[in-house]
Formats: structure tokens, sequence, C-alpha cells
């Protein structure tokens, strides 16, 4: 089983903590578009088409600046080149692109998935995030959702800004849940330095929140979701049962993926799964439409030891947990005795569960951050 992720690299604006890659202007989107085609064409026949592909997503950026028509001709393009056994074809967008025949037309064309960028109904916070959209735009976007054909739709939320309220918060999650969404995506927010936010704290203007208040946030976030049936199984992801993102949770086993567009990441193991490389494209869309998608920008072969590190930052952050068999078959790895006292000792603080799967609590979840790095960076005595 595959994945297929599709970088579209326009905005209409910048958000102040956005560091993923994307452009402002507008005029090259249809070239933009004839580009990822020619793309999609040159992986024909290539050990890329070997396996079917089961998810696909449109990440950006934003993809609902596309027409229906746009994302249409390219799902037909992936269509010609690689075999499709589809489980889910999810497409990010923002509120303000959205209307019934917009969400009419990605329904045709093949989306089932909708992803939409709520992160806060509250207007200041919008303005500091500098959203391009409304409070009042995200409510007709969600109610659009809600009765829509397309199967299933999330949103996503970001708490721990600067000078949110848990009753703020609390106010978004009960606006959020009156549209009974079937999967949330509640993020904290991250302060990358090359954004807008990340200046502005760097030079003072902008205090991030404590730890402490980031917690009551997670805390809150968990405790209203678990209540309305809709529980977490990843550190900032949560489904109703069955409704769980398929294409992310692909990323966190180390399946096969690969990114088309400027900037997008690929993953693909070697044939004898002894070694896997990643590699990306250049973010940068002017070299992007000179088809410098040929040429991979980014690339590093990981071994057997990367793999099981990183599988074990990855899967420790899902509910599921990770399977000790699991870990020994596919990356010959198995913990050293300090690493296995350490688990022991969350065990015992109830932050783990440990058997044959190797879990973290709600609790071990909400310091994942830090008791993956105590884990990985733990030196062998
Ligand atoms: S819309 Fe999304 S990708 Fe674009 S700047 Fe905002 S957060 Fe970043």
């Amino acid at each position: 089983m595959a994945g297929l992720y599709i970088h579209i690299p326009f905005c209409k604006q910048a958000c102040s903590y956005c560091d993923f890659y994307f452009v402002t202007r507008q005029q090259h989107k249809q070239d933009f578009v004839d580009e990822l085609i020619r793309e999609i064409h040159s992986k024909e026949n290539t050990r890329f088409t070997e396996d079917p592909i089961q998810t696909i997503y449109f990440g950006g950026g934003t993809p609902s600046l596309l027409t229906p028509s746009q994302v249409g001709s390219i799902l037909d393009a992936i269509n010609s080149v690689f075999d499709l056994d589809l489980k889910e074809v999810t497409l990010e967008m923002n509120p303000d692109d959205v209307t019934k025949e917009y969400l009419s037309g990605l329904k045709s064309a093949g989306i089932n998935r909708a992803s939409m960028g709520v992160q806060s109904f509250d207007p200041e916070l919008l303005k500091f995030m500098n959203r391009a959209h409304t409070s009042s735009e995200a409510l007709k976007c969600l109610e659009l959702l809600k009765s829509s054909r397309i199967d299933v739709f999330t949103a996503d939320l970001i708490y721990g800004n600067p000078g949110q309220s848990l009753d703020s918060l609390e106010k978004d999650i009960d606006t959020l849940l009156q549209f009974d969404p079937p999967h949330i995506s509640a993020y904290s927010l991250t302060v990358e330095p090359q954004t807008r936010l990340g200046k502005q704290v760097e030079l003072g203007r902008i205090a991030p929140p404590e730890d402490d208040t980031v917690s009551d946030h997670f805390d809150l976030v968990v405790e209203k979701l678990k209540s309305a049936g809709i529980h977490q199984y990843e550190v900032s992801n949560y489904a109703l049962p069955g409704k769980e993102a398929l294409h992310n949770s692909s990323y966190w086993s180390h399946e096969n993926y690969l990114g088309l567009g400027p900037g997008a990441h690929s993953f693909w193991w070697s044939e004898e799964q002894k070694s896997a490389q990643r590699w990306s494209n250049k973010p940068d869309l002017r070299s992007y439409l000179k088809s410098n998608w040929n040429t991979p920008f980014e690339k590093e072969v990981l071994d057997l030891a990367d793999l099981a590190e990183e599988r074990l930052m990855l899967g420790l952050r899902t509910r599921k947990g990770l399977s000790k068999k699991e870990l020994l078959s596919r990356y010959h790895f198995s913990f050293s005795p300090k690493q296995t006292d350490y688990l022991r000792q969350l065990e015992a603080s109830g932050k783990a569960n440990i058997d044959d799967r190797i879990q973290l609590s709600t609790q071990g979840l909400k310091i994942a951050d830090s008791i993956l790095l105590d884990l990985v960076t733990m030196k062998p005595e």
C-alpha cells in the first residue's frame, strides 16, 4: 500500500505562525496544474507505480484555491498513471473558499474527505493568526460540510495561543462540536523561527504562553472531545471510532508515500526493506515550473537504526503505540536495559502501558515530546 501527497503552494495571505512552503501570488495556478500533471506522468512505469495507491492527500498551501475542474484533472492524471485502490482522498480547504457548489464539484471530482482550517472562532485570535477567513465564514463552511455529500470532514483547531483563556478555548470546542465533526486535529501553537510570530517572539513583542497554560488547554481538549465520543488516537488527532485519518496514519507507520509538487516530501522503502529514502522537491514554484522536480532537492538514506528511532518517535505519539515484535522483525530493534527501566518507570507513574505493545496514556501523550527525547537519547549503559 502507498499514498500520494500533492502540495498546492498557493495561499491568499501568510498566516503569522506558518512555516509551510507557499506563495501569495496567484497568477501561475494553471501553469502549476499543468506542470504537476507532467510530474505525475513522469512516474509512469517506475517503482512508484508498483504498489496500489490507497490514499491521496491534497495539502498546502491552500488546495481549495484550485477549482474542482483543476482538482479533477490532477486526479485523472493520477488515475492514468497509478494503480488505484482508493480508501481516502482528502483536500485541505479554507472556509473563505467554500460554497455548496464548490463542495459538490469536489465530490464529483473524487474528493471524499475535507480538511478545514478553522483554527479558532474568536475574531481576535483569527486576527492574531492573520487568517484570511472570518468566524462567520467558518460557521457557514461547517454547516455546508455537515450537509454535503463529502463522506468525512475534519477541522483544525489551534490552542495555546498567547492570551487565549480556557473559556475562549472551551467556546471554540463547543462551537465546533455543534457540527458533529467526525474528526478534529487540535494543535498547540508552535513558534517557528522564520515566521512573523517567531520574529515577534524573538523581539519580545509577544510572550508565548506558559507550559502550565498549554498543559491545561491540552487537558480541556482531551476531556471535552472524549465526552463527545471523539477519542484521541494521536497526540494532536481525535476521531469518532472508524473515522481516523488513513493518510496521516500511514506516515506514522512508515508506509511508502510519494510527494508531488514544490516542497513535497517522499518516503520509500528499498526493495529488500533494509533501508529507506526520504527526499523532497525544491520548495520553489518558479523552478518547479521549469520542471526541476526531476532533481531531488534534499535526499537522505535511512538505515534500519535511523528508521527504528523514527518509528519510535512517530508510533509512540499514537494511542495504539508500538509493538515490540514489529520493532524487532521490521527494524531489528530491541530496547536497551536502560530504556526498558525507563519504560517501566513510565508505567509505574501511569504514563504508559507496557506488555507486547508500548502505549502512552493520556498523561504520557501530553508530554510525549520529552518522553521520546529521553528515550532516543538514552545511552546504553
Ligand atoms: S493558509 Fe495554511 S499554508 Fe497558507 S499560510 Fe495559512 S496556515 Fe500556512
